[in-house]
Protein backbone atom coordinates (compact mmCIF):
# COMPACT_ATOMS: atom_id res chain seq x y z
CA UNK A 1 0.00 0.00 0.00
CA UNK A 2 1.88 3.34 -1.09
CA UNK A 3 0.04 5.16 2.21
CA UNK A 4 2.23 2.89 4.21
CA UNK A 5 4.38 4.71 6.11
CA UNK A 6 7.55 2.18 6.47
CA UNK A 7 8.78 4.04 9.61
CA UNK A 8 5.56 4.33 11.41
CA UNK A 9 4.62 1.19 13.70
CA UNK A 10 0.89 0.12 14.11
CA UNK A 11 -0.82 -1.40 17.06
CA UNK A 12 -4.38 -2.02 16.76
CA UNK A 13 -6.41 -2.88 19.87
CA UNK A 14 -9.66 -4.97 19.31
CA UNK A 15 -12.18 -6.54 22.03
CA UNK A 16 -13.46 -9.90 22.64
CA UNK A 17 -16.13 -11.44 25.09
CA UNK A 18 -17.85 -8.35 26.11
CA UNK A 19 -18.17 -4.87 25.35
CA UNK A 20 -17.32 -2.28 28.01
CA UNK A 21 -13.78 -3.71 28.98
CA UNK A 22 -11.70 -0.47 28.85
CA UNK A 23 -10.43 -1.25 25.25
CA UNK A 24 -10.05 2.83 25.30
CA UNK A 25 -8.48 2.60 28.56
CA UNK A 26 -5.54 0.02 27.56
CA UNK A 27 -5.07 1.97 24.58
CA UNK A 28 -4.03 5.30 26.39
CA UNK A 29 -2.37 3.17 28.86
CA UNK A 30 -0.05 1.31 26.87
CA UNK A 31 0.56 4.77 24.65
CA UNK A 32 1.69 6.67 27.58
CA UNK A 33 3.69 4.29 28.54
CA UNK A 34 5.15 4.54 24.97
CA UNK A 35 4.86 7.77 25.38
CA UNK A 36 7.24 7.99 28.73
CA UNK A 37 9.58 6.09 26.83
CA UNK A 38 10.24 9.23 24.12
CA UNK A 39 7.86 7.53 21.50
CA UNK A 40 5.54 9.76 19.95
CA UNK A 41 2.45 8.42 19.94
CA UNK A 42 -1.31 9.06 18.51
CA UNK A 43 -3.99 6.68 19.40
CA UNK A 44 -6.88 6.59 17.03
CA UNK A 45 -11.03 5.17 17.10
CA UNK A 46 -12.69 3.19 14.70
CA UNK A 47 -16.44 2.67 15.48
CA UNK A 48 -18.48 0.58 13.17
CA UNK A 49 -21.77 2.43 13.54
CA UNK A 50 -23.47 4.01 10.48
CA UNK A 51 -23.67 7.52 11.90
CA UNK A 52 -20.99 9.81 10.21
CA UNK A 53 -19.78 11.03 13.58
CA UNK A 54 -21.36 10.43 17.51
CA UNK A 55 -22.54 14.35 17.25
CA UNK A 56 -26.25 13.26 16.40
CA UNK A 57 -26.54 10.38 19.05
CA UNK A 58 -28.29 10.96 22.48
CA UNK A 59 -25.73 10.97 25.12
CA UNK A 60 -27.69 7.63 26.50
CA UNK A 61 -26.87 5.89 23.30
CA UNK A 62 -23.13 6.48 23.24
CA UNK A 63 -22.06 8.15 26.37
CA UNK A 64 -20.57 11.60 25.98
CA UNK A 65 -19.61 13.43 22.55
CA UNK A 66 -16.14 15.00 23.19
CA UNK A 67 -14.94 17.60 20.80
CA UNK A 68 -11.83 18.49 19.23
CA UNK A 69 -9.50 21.59 18.75
CA UNK A 70 -10.64 21.02 15.28
CA UNK A 71 -13.87 20.91 16.17
CA UNK A 72 -14.78 17.30 15.54
CA UNK A 73 -17.74 15.58 17.39
CA UNK A 74 -16.05 12.92 18.87
CA UNK A 75 -16.29 9.34 21.13
CA UNK A 76 -15.63 9.47 24.72
CA UNK A 77 -12.39 7.65 24.42
CA UNK A 78 -10.81 10.38 22.59
CA UNK A 79 -10.95 12.20 25.77
CA UNK A 80 -9.45 9.62 27.34
CA UNK A 81 -6.41 9.97 25.05
CA UNK A 82 -6.06 13.33 25.09
CA UNK A 83 -6.45 13.13 28.99
CA UNK A 84 -4.09 10.58 29.37
CA UNK A 85 -1.09 11.60 26.77
CA UNK A 86 -1.71 15.60 27.50
CA UNK A 87 -1.72 16.17 23.59
CA UNK A 88 -4.10 17.19 20.80
CA UNK A 89 -6.45 14.79 19.15
CA UNK A 90 -8.22 15.92 15.78
CA UNK A 91 -11.06 14.56 13.36
CA UNK A 92 -8.39 11.72 11.43
CA UNK A 93 -8.49 10.20 15.41
CA UNK A 94 -11.99 9.52 14.94
CA UNK A 95 -13.59 7.30 11.97
CA UNK A 96 -16.76 5.75 11.65
CA UNK A 97 -18.18 3.35 9.60
CA UNK A 98 -20.59 5.93 8.45
CA UNK A 99 -17.67 8.11 7.71
CA UNK A 100 -16.27 5.46 5.52
CA UNK A 101 -19.23 4.75 3.44
CA UNK A 102 -19.60 8.27 2.80
CA UNK A 103 -16.37 8.79 1.60
CA UNK A 104 -16.64 5.50 -0.52
CA UNK A 105 -20.03 6.48 -1.75
CA UNK A 106 -18.55 9.70 -2.89
CA UNK A 107 -16.16 8.60 -4.83
CA UNK A 108 -18.40 6.16 -7.21
CA UNK A 109 -20.60 8.79 -7.82
CA UNK A 110 -17.81 11.05 -8.92
CA UNK A 111 -16.77 8.06 -11.17
CA UNK A 112 -14.05 7.42 -8.84
CA UNK A 113 -14.44 3.04 -9.59
CA UNK A 114 -15.87 3.61 -12.96
CA UNK A 115 -16.92 0.22 -14.36
CA UNK A 116 -16.37 -1.74 -11.52
CA UNK A 117 -18.54 -3.15 -8.82
CA UNK A 118 -18.17 -1.11 -5.14
CA UNK A 119 -17.94 -3.69 -3.03
CA UNK A 120 -16.92 -4.09 1.34
CA UNK A 121 -13.78 -5.96 -0.44
CA UNK A 122 -11.61 -4.56 -1.51
CA UNK A 123 -13.31 -0.75 -1.88
CA UNK A 124 -14.41 -0.55 2.16
CA UNK A 125 -11.83 -2.49 3.33
CA UNK A 126 -9.01 -0.01 1.42
CA UNK A 127 -10.84 3.23 2.22
CA UNK A 128 -10.91 1.93 5.88
CA UNK A 129 -6.94 1.24 5.27
CA UNK A 130 -5.76 4.23 4.17
CA UNK A 131 -7.20 5.76 7.46
CA UNK A 132 -5.62 2.88 9.69
CA UNK A 133 -2.10 5.16 7.95
CA UNK A 134 -4.10 8.50 7.57
CA UNK A 135 -2.06 10.17 10.82
CA UNK A 136 1.59 8.45 9.33
CA UNK A 137 1.44 10.94 6.52
CA UNK A 138 2.44 14.25 9.31
CA UNK A 139 5.50 12.42 9.82
CA UNK A 140 4.99 13.54 14.03
CA UNK A 141 4.07 10.23 15.10
CA UNK A 142 6.62 6.81 15.75
CA UNK A 143 3.24 4.66 16.45
CA UNK A 144 0.13 4.88 15.91
CA UNK A 145 -2.25 2.63 18.11
CA UNK A 146 -5.98 1.84 16.53
CA UNK A 147 -9.21 0.74 18.63
CA UNK A 148 -11.33 -0.57 16.81
CA UNK A 149 -15.15 -0.21 18.53
CA UNK A 150 -17.72 -3.18 19.34
CA UNK A 151 -16.48 -6.83 20.08
CA UNK A 152 -15.20 -9.19 17.52
CA UNK A 153 -17.71 -11.42 16.04
CA UNK A 154 -20.22 -8.35 15.69
CA UNK A 155 -21.59 -8.29 11.90
CA UNK A 156 -20.62 -4.58 11.97
CA UNK A 157 -17.02 -4.93 13.18
CA UNK A 158 -16.20 -7.74 10.23
CA UNK A 159 -15.00 -5.57 7.41
CA UNK A 160 -12.67 -3.96 10.51
CA UNK A 161 -11.33 -7.14 11.59
CA UNK A 162 -11.02 -8.30 7.76
CA UNK A 163 -9.15 -4.52 7.26
CA UNK A 164 -6.80 -5.33 9.69
CA UNK A 165 -5.85 -8.83 8.74
CA UNK A 166 -4.60 -7.50 5.23
CA UNK A 167 -3.13 -4.44 7.09
CA UNK A 168 -0.74 -7.05 8.73
CA UNK A 169 -0.47 -8.96 5.32
CA UNK A 170 0.71 -5.21 3.77
CA UNK A 171 3.12 -4.44 6.67
CA UNK A 172 6.73 -5.35 7.35
CA UNK A 173 6.85 -8.52 10.37
CA UNK A 174 7.91 -5.87 12.94
CA UNK A 175 5.47 -2.73 11.80
CA UNK A 176 2.12 -4.36 13.16
CA UNK A 177 0.76 -5.92 15.88
CA UNK A 178 -2.25 -6.91 17.27
CA UNK A 179 -3.54 -6.55 20.87
CA UNK A 180 -6.70 -8.49 22.30
CA UNK A 181 -8.53 -7.69 25.01
CA UNK A 182 -10.56 -10.65 26.43
CA UNK A 183 -12.08 -10.82 29.82
CA UNK A 184 -11.35 -14.29 32.27
CA UNK A 185 -14.35 -14.77 34.16
CA UNK A 186 -14.11 -15.75 37.87
CA UNK A 187 -16.99 -18.45 38.81
CA UNK A 188 -18.25 -17.76 42.28
CA UNK A 189 -19.63 -21.68 42.43
CA UNK A 190 -16.33 -23.52 41.85
CA UNK A 191 -14.31 -20.40 42.72
CA UNK A 192 -11.53 -20.26 39.51
CA UNK A 193 -11.28 -18.23 36.68
CA UNK A 194 -12.14 -19.15 33.65
CA UNK A 195 -10.11 -18.90 30.24
CA UNK A 196 -13.07 -20.63 27.69
CA UNK A 197 -14.87 -16.91 26.67
CA UNK A 198 -11.22 -15.87 25.81
CA UNK A 199 -10.37 -19.16 23.77
CA UNK A 200 -13.61 -18.67 21.85
CA UNK A 201 -13.04 -15.07 21.32
CA UNK A 202 -9.26 -15.51 19.87
CA UNK A 203 -11.03 -18.81 17.59
CA UNK A 204 -13.34 -15.59 16.19
CA UNK A 205 -10.77 -13.85 15.29
CA UNK A 206 -8.67 -16.42 13.56
CA UNK A 207 -11.45 -17.45 11.92
CA UNK A 208 -11.11 -14.28 9.91
CA UNK A 209 -7.29 -14.65 9.63
CA UNK A 210 -5.90 -12.64 12.57
CA UNK A 211 -3.74 -14.06 15.34
CA UNK A 212 -3.94 -11.80 18.08
CA UNK A 213 0.16 -11.39 19.27
CA UNK A 214 -0.80 -10.35 22.80
CA UNK A 215 -3.87 -11.14 25.23
CA UNK A 216 -5.42 -8.31 27.83
CA UNK A 217 -7.12 -10.09 29.90
CA UNK A 218 -9.45 -8.27 32.15
CA UNK A 219 -9.61 -9.89 35.58
CA UNK A 220 -11.32 -10.22 38.86
CA UNK A 221 -8.73 -12.08 40.06
CA UNK A 222 -5.05 -12.62 39.63
CA UNK A 223 -4.14 -14.57 36.64
CA UNK A 224 -1.78 -17.82 37.81
CA UNK A 225 1.51 -19.10 36.19
CA UNK A 226 -1.41 -22.26 34.97
CA UNK A 227 -3.88 -19.66 33.82
CA UNK A 228 -1.46 -17.83 31.46
CA UNK A 229 0.28 -20.97 30.46
CA UNK A 230 -3.07 -22.26 29.74
CA UNK A 231 -4.27 -19.40 27.46
CA UNK A 232 -0.70 -19.02 25.68
CA UNK A 233 -1.29 -22.48 24.84
CA UNK A 234 -5.07 -22.49 23.50
CA UNK A 235 -4.39 -18.86 21.68
CA UNK A 236 -0.84 -19.27 20.22
CA UNK A 237 0.51 -16.84 22.24
CA UNK A 238 3.77 -16.46 24.32
CA UNK A 239 3.29 -16.80 27.90
CA UNK A 240 5.21 -13.27 28.51
CA UNK A 241 2.33 -12.00 26.20
CA UNK A 242 -0.76 -13.07 28.23
CA UNK A 243 -1.03 -9.67 30.06
CA UNK A 244 -3.12 -9.48 33.23
CA UNK A 245 -5.17 -6.35 33.57
CA UNK A 246 -7.04 -6.49 37.18
CA UNK A 247 -9.35 -4.57 38.49
CA UNK A 248 -8.06 -1.01 38.99
CA UNK A 249 -9.06 1.25 42.07
CA UNK A 250 -8.89 4.48 39.08
CA UNK A 251 -8.11 3.96 35.33
CA UNK A 252 -5.10 6.50 35.86
CA UNK A 253 -3.95 3.37 37.95
CA UNK A 254 -3.62 1.47 34.59
CA UNK A 255 -0.42 2.45 33.10
CA UNK A 256 1.41 1.57 35.95
CA UNK A 257 -0.37 -1.94 36.24
CA UNK A 258 0.50 -2.42 32.37
CA UNK A 259 4.22 -1.45 33.40
CA UNK A 260 4.16 -3.97 35.74
CA UNK A 261 2.96 -6.54 33.70
CA UNK A 262 5.73 -5.25 30.84
CA UNK A 263 2.90 -4.43 28.33
CA UNK A 264 5.18 -1.89 26.96
CA UNK A 265 8.40 -3.73 26.76
CA UNK A 266 6.70 -6.81 24.92
CA UNK A 267 5.44 -4.69 22.42
CA UNK A 268 8.38 -2.82 22.17
CA UNK A 269 10.33 -5.91 21.57
CA UNK A 270 7.29 -7.07 18.98
CA UNK A 271 8.01 -4.00 16.98
CA UNK A 272 11.32 -4.72 16.99
CA UNK A 273 12.04 -1.00 19.00
CA UNK A 274 14.67 0.13 21.39
CA UNK A 275 13.59 0.03 25.11
CA UNK A 276 15.38 3.17 25.62
CA UNK A 277 15.65 4.22 28.85
CA UNK A 278 13.01 3.24 32.05
CA UNK A 279 9.49 5.19 31.19
CA UNK A 280 9.49 8.80 32.58
CA UNK A 281 6.20 8.69 34.77
CA UNK A 282 7.29 10.84 37.72
CA UNK A 283 4.74 13.59 37.11
CA UNK A 284 2.16 11.16 36.53
CA UNK A 285 2.59 9.06 39.48
CA UNK A 286 3.03 12.78 41.53
CA UNK A 287 -0.90 12.95 40.41
CA UNK A 288 -1.52 9.63 41.69
CA UNK A 289 -0.12 10.43 45.28
CA UNK A 290 -2.08 13.33 45.49
CA UNK A 291 -5.52 11.64 43.97
CA UNK A 292 -5.02 9.02 46.68
CA UNK A 293 -3.48 10.79 49.46
CA UNK A 294 -6.29 13.61 49.87
CA UNK A 295 -5.77 16.18 52.75
CA UNK A 296 -9.68 17.73 52.67
CA UNK A 297 -13.07 16.64 51.55
CA UNK A 298 -15.69 18.46 49.12
CA UNK A 299 -19.06 17.87 48.37
CA UNK A 300 -19.82 18.73 44.46
CA UNK A 301 -23.34 18.17 42.78
CA UNK A 302 -23.23 17.85 39.02
CA UNK A 303 -27.14 18.83 38.10
CA UNK A 304 -28.26 18.00 34.48
CA UNK A 305 -30.56 15.86 33.21
CA UNK A 306 -28.20 12.72 31.86
CA UNK A 307 -27.56 11.98 35.11
CA UNK A 308 -28.41 7.79 35.06
CA UNK A 309 -25.73 7.53 32.59
CA UNK A 310 -22.17 9.37 34.67
CA UNK A 311 -20.42 7.92 30.36
CA UNK A 312 -22.71 11.54 29.63
CA UNK A 313 -20.45 13.78 31.29
CA UNK A 314 -17.07 11.75 31.43
CA UNK A 315 -15.09 14.75 30.86
CA UNK A 316 -16.63 16.92 33.50
CA UNK A 317 -16.23 14.25 35.93
CA UNK A 318 -12.64 13.43 34.91
CA UNK A 319 -11.99 17.20 34.95
CA UNK A 320 -13.12 17.34 38.78
CA UNK A 321 -10.59 14.51 39.37
CA UNK A 322 -7.90 16.05 37.84
CA UNK A 323 -8.62 19.44 40.40
CA UNK A 324 -9.35 17.20 43.16
CA UNK A 325 -6.01 16.14 42.73
CA UNK A 326 -4.23 19.32 42.47
CA UNK A 327 -6.10 20.16 45.28
CA UNK A 328 -5.09 17.49 47.42
CA UNK A 329 -8.86 17.16 47.97
CA UNK A 330 -11.38 14.45 47.49
CA UNK A 331 -14.20 15.02 45.16
CA UNK A 332 -17.19 13.54 46.36
CA UNK A 333 -19.13 14.21 43.29
CA UNK A 334 -23.39 13.62 43.19
CA UNK A 335 -25.39 13.38 40.01
CA UNK A 336 -28.50 15.09 40.67
CA UNK A 337 -31.21 14.94 37.74
CA UNK A 338 -32.46 18.75 37.52
CA UNK A 339 -35.91 17.26 36.51
CA UNK A 340 -36.87 16.34 40.20
CA UNK A 341 -35.79 20.01 41.06
CA UNK A 342 -38.01 22.56 42.09
CA UNK A 343 -37.85 26.12 43.95
CA UNK A 344 -40.18 24.01 46.45
CA UNK A 345 -37.41 21.05 47.03
CA UNK A 346 -33.98 22.70 45.99
CA UNK A 347 -32.66 23.87 49.57
CA UNK A 348 -33.25 20.05 50.57
CA UNK A 349 -31.51 18.58 47.06
CA UNK A 350 -28.34 20.82 47.00
CA UNK A 351 -28.42 22.77 50.13
CA UNK A 352 -25.64 20.37 51.78
CA UNK A 353 -23.43 21.09 48.69
CA UNK A 354 -19.93 23.22 48.94
CA UNK A 355 -20.12 23.47 45.26
CA UNK A 356 -22.29 22.84 42.03
CA UNK A 357 -21.61 22.44 38.50
CA UNK A 358 -24.75 22.80 36.09
CA UNK A 359 -24.19 20.82 32.97
CA UNK A 360 -24.34 20.75 29.29
CA UNK A 361 -27.48 19.79 27.26
CA UNK A 362 -29.59 20.19 25.16
CA UNK A 363 -33.62 20.91 24.86
CA UNK A 364 -36.35 21.89 27.93
CA UNK A 365 -36.37 18.91 30.02
CA UNK A 366 -34.81 19.95 33.16
CA UNK A 367 -34.02 23.18 32.42
CA UNK A 368 -36.96 24.86 35.43
CA UNK A 369 -34.77 22.76 38.03
CA UNK A 370 -31.61 23.95 36.81
CA UNK A 371 -32.71 27.45 37.00
CA UNK A 372 -33.80 27.06 40.68
CA UNK A 373 -30.39 25.76 41.29
CA UNK A 374 -28.59 28.81 39.72
CA UNK A 375 -30.77 30.94 41.81
CA UNK A 376 -30.31 29.18 45.27
CA UNK A 377 -27.02 28.67 44.58
CA UNK A 378 -26.61 32.82 43.77
CA UNK A 379 -28.43 33.79 47.02
CA UNK A 380 -26.95 31.24 49.26
CA UNK A 381 -23.35 32.03 47.94
CA UNK A 382 -22.71 28.54 47.02
CA UNK A 383 -19.57 28.01 44.53
CA UNK A 384 -21.03 27.84 41.21
CA UNK A 385 -19.89 27.03 37.67
CA UNK A 386 -21.63 26.26 34.91
CA UNK A 387 -21.20 24.80 31.12
CA UNK A 388 -22.83 25.88 28.33
CA UNK A 389 -26.40 25.34 28.28
CA UNK A 390 -25.02 25.88 32.56
CA UNK A 391 -24.10 29.43 31.45
CA UNK A 392 -27.38 30.03 29.26
CA UNK A 393 -29.64 28.83 32.55
CA UNK A 394 -27.43 30.88 34.79
CA UNK A 395 -27.90 34.03 31.87
CA UNK A 396 -31.92 33.48 32.00
CA UNK A 397 -32.22 33.10 35.95
CA UNK A 398 -30.36 36.43 36.46
CA UNK A 399 -32.56 37.89 34.30
CA UNK A 400 -35.59 36.38 35.89
CA UNK A 401 -35.37 37.24 39.30
CA UNK A 402 -32.54 40.44 39.45
CA UNK A 403 -33.39 42.25 36.30
CA UNK A 404 -37.09 41.08 36.87
CA UNK A 405 -37.35 40.35 32.79
CA UNK A 406 -40.24 37.18 34.22
CA UNK A 407 -40.41 35.76 31.43
CA UNK A 408 -36.95 35.62 29.99
CA UNK A 409 -35.56 32.39 28.82
CA UNK A 410 -33.85 31.18 25.29
CA UNK A 411 -35.42 30.69 22.21
CA UNK A 412 -34.02 26.89 22.21
CA UNK A 413 -36.69 26.70 24.78
CA UNK A 414 -39.40 29.09 23.97
CA UNK A 415 -39.27 30.98 20.54
CA UNK A 416 -42.08 33.53 21.15
CA UNK A 417 -40.35 34.45 24.49
CA UNK A 418 -41.06 38.50 25.06
CA UNK A 419 -36.82 38.55 26.42
CA UNK A 420 -34.78 36.33 24.41
CA UNK A 421 -32.03 36.67 26.75
CA UNK A 422 -30.02 33.43 24.78
CA UNK A 423 -31.07 33.34 20.97
CA UNK A 424 -29.44 31.32 18.14
CA UNK A 425 -26.37 32.42 16.43
CA UNK A 426 -27.07 34.69 13.78
CA UNK A 427 -24.63 32.05 11.68
CA UNK A 428 -27.08 29.54 12.64
CA UNK A 429 -30.12 30.75 11.32
CA UNK A 430 -29.91 28.98 7.83
CA UNK A 431 -28.58 26.16 9.09
CA UNK A 432 -31.15 23.21 8.49
CA UNK A 433 -29.13 20.28 8.54
CA UNK A 434 -28.34 18.94 12.28
CA UNK A 435 -24.96 16.87 11.70
CA UNK A 436 -21.65 18.71 12.23
CA UNK A 437 -23.46 22.04 12.05
CA UNK A 438 -22.97 23.37 15.45
CA UNK A 439 -20.38 26.16 16.55
CA UNK A 440 -17.71 23.42 17.26
CA UNK A 441 -14.27 23.61 18.30
CA UNK A 442 -11.78 26.02 19.33
CA UNK A 443 -11.85 29.46 19.30
CA UNK A 444 -10.32 32.67 21.00
CA UNK A 445 -11.44 34.53 23.95
CA UNK A 446 -10.12 37.62 25.32
CA UNK A 447 -10.42 37.65 29.11
CA UNK A 448 -10.86 41.06 31.44
CA UNK A 449 -8.39 42.36 33.20
CA UNK A 450 -8.61 41.79 36.57
CA UNK A 451 -11.62 39.43 36.57
CA UNK A 452 -11.44 36.51 38.29
CA UNK A 453 -11.46 34.59 34.85
CA UNK A 454 -7.80 36.39 34.25
CA UNK A 455 -7.02 35.68 37.37
CA UNK A 456 -7.57 31.95 37.12
CA UNK A 457 -5.94 31.87 33.73
CA UNK A 458 -3.56 34.17 34.53
CA UNK A 459 -3.39 35.07 30.74
CA UNK A 460 -5.71 37.30 28.84
CA UNK A 461 -5.88 35.55 25.52
CA UNK A 462 -7.28 32.14 25.87
CA UNK A 463 -8.02 29.20 23.17
CA UNK A 464 -11.30 27.03 24.33
CA UNK A 465 -13.47 24.30 22.82
CA UNK A 466 -17.13 24.84 22.11
CA UNK A 467 -20.44 22.86 20.88
CA UNK A 468 -23.55 25.16 20.67
CA UNK A 469 -26.32 27.30 18.91
CA UNK A 470 -27.17 29.57 20.87
CA UNK A 471 -25.61 32.42 22.32
CA UNK A 472 -25.89 35.19 24.93
CA UNK A 473 -28.25 38.15 23.34
CA UNK A 474 -25.59 41.24 23.33
CA UNK A 475 -29.04 43.86 23.41
CA UNK A 476 -28.77 42.86 27.10
CA UNK A 477 -25.69 42.68 27.94
CA UNK A 478 -25.51 46.87 29.63
CA UNK A 479 -28.41 45.66 31.88
CA UNK A 480 -27.07 42.20 33.14
CA UNK A 481 -23.34 44.22 33.99
CA UNK A 482 -25.24 47.31 35.45
CA UNK A 483 -26.59 44.45 38.16
CA UNK A 484 -23.26 42.92 38.80
CA UNK A 485 -23.44 39.86 36.25
CA UNK A 486 -20.17 40.56 33.81
CA UNK A 487 -19.41 39.51 30.88
CA UNK A 488 -15.80 38.85 31.31
CA UNK A 489 -14.41 36.22 28.38
CA UNK A 490 -15.42 37.62 25.10
CA UNK A 491 -15.00 36.37 21.32
CA UNK A 492 -13.18 39.31 19.82
CA UNK A 493 -13.88 37.98 16.44
CA UNK A 494 -17.63 38.09 16.89
CA UNK A 495 -18.21 39.44 19.76
CA UNK A 496 -19.65 36.93 21.79
CA UNK A 497 -20.07 36.62 25.44
CA UNK A 498 -18.18 33.53 26.65
CA UNK A 499 -17.80 34.02 30.13
CA UNK A 500 -19.89 35.48 32.62
CA UNK A 501 -18.86 35.91 36.63
CA UNK A 502 -20.93 37.17 38.99
CA UNK A 503 -20.10 40.21 41.39
CA UNK A 504 -19.95 39.84 44.99
CA UNK A 505 -20.06 36.47 45.10
CA UNK A 506 -16.91 34.02 45.93
CA UNK A 507 -17.40 31.93 42.89
CA UNK A 508 -19.83 31.99 40.59
CA UNK A 509 -18.98 31.69 36.84
CA UNK A 510 -19.92 29.87 34.27
CA UNK A 511 -18.60 29.47 30.12
CA UNK A 512 -20.48 29.44 27.04
CA UNK A 513 -17.37 27.17 25.76
CA UNK A 514 -16.47 23.44 27.18
CA UNK A 515 -13.27 23.94 30.01
CA UNK A 516 -13.88 19.96 30.47
CA UNK A 517 -12.80 19.07 27.04
CA UNK A 518 -9.08 20.68 27.35
CA UNK A 519 -8.92 19.47 31.01
CA UNK A 520 -5.81 16.68 31.84
CA UNK A 521 -3.47 15.18 34.20
CA UNK A 522 -0.88 16.73 33.30
CA UNK A 523 -2.34 19.81 32.88
CA UNK A 524 -5.85 20.28 34.96
CA UNK A 525 -8.16 23.17 33.45
CA UNK A 526 -8.52 26.10 35.51
CA UNK A 527 -11.59 26.89 36.45
CA UNK A 528 -12.03 22.92 37.70
CA UNK A 529 -9.02 23.74 39.72
CA UNK A 530 -10.23 27.04 41.21
CA UNK A 531 -13.87 26.09 41.31
CA UNK A 532 -12.59 22.84 43.84
CA UNK A 533 -10.77 25.38 45.98
CA UNK A 534 -13.60 27.58 46.17
CA UNK A 535 -15.63 24.47 47.79
CA UNK A 536 -12.93 23.45 49.83
CA UNK A 537 -12.99 27.20 51.21
CA UNK A 538 -16.69 27.33 51.60
CA UNK A 539 -16.76 23.86 53.39
CA UNK A 540 -14.64 25.14 56.30
CA UNK A 541 -16.16 28.17 56.28
CA UNK A 542 -19.32 26.61 56.71
CA UNK A 543 -17.58 24.70 59.39
CA UNK A 544 -16.94 27.51 61.66
N1 LIG B 1 -28.39 23.79 23.77
C1 LIG B 1 -27.48 24.88 23.94
C2 LIG B 1 -27.00 25.43 22.61
O1 LIG B 1 -27.07 24.73 21.61
C3 LIG B 1 -26.30 24.49 24.81
C4 LIG B 1 -25.43 23.44 24.21
C5 LIG B 1 -24.51 22.78 25.20
O2 LIG B 1 -24.71 22.85 26.41
N2 LIG B 1 -23.50 22.07 24.70
O3 LIG B 1 -26.53 26.54 22.54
Amino acid sequence: METLNSKTKYIFVTGGVTSSLGKGILAASLAKLLQARGYRVTIQKFDPYINVDPGTLNPYEHGECFVTEDGAETDLDLGHYERFLNVRTSQANNVTTGRIYSTVISKERKGDYLGKTVQVVPHITDEIKSRFAKLSETGEYDIIITEIGGTVGDIESLPYVEAIRQFKWDSGTYDCIVIHLTLVPYLKTSEELKTKPTQHSVKELLESGVQPDILVCRTEYPLSKSIRRKLALFCNVKINAVIEAIDAQSIYDVPLHMLKENLDKVVLAKLKLATKSEPQLNDWKAFLQKLKNPVSEVNIGLVGKYTELPDAYKSIIESLKHAGAQNECKVNLELISSEYISEANVAEKIGELDGVLVAPGFGERGIEGKIATIKYVRENKIPFMGICLGMQCAVIEFARNVLGLADAHSTEMNPDTKNPVIYLMEEQKDVTEKGGTMRLGAYNCELKKGSKAQNMYGTTSIMERHRHRFEFNNAYRAQFEKAGLKAVGLNPEQDLVEIVELENHPFFIASQFHPEYSSTVLNPHPFFVHFVQAANLYKQIQER
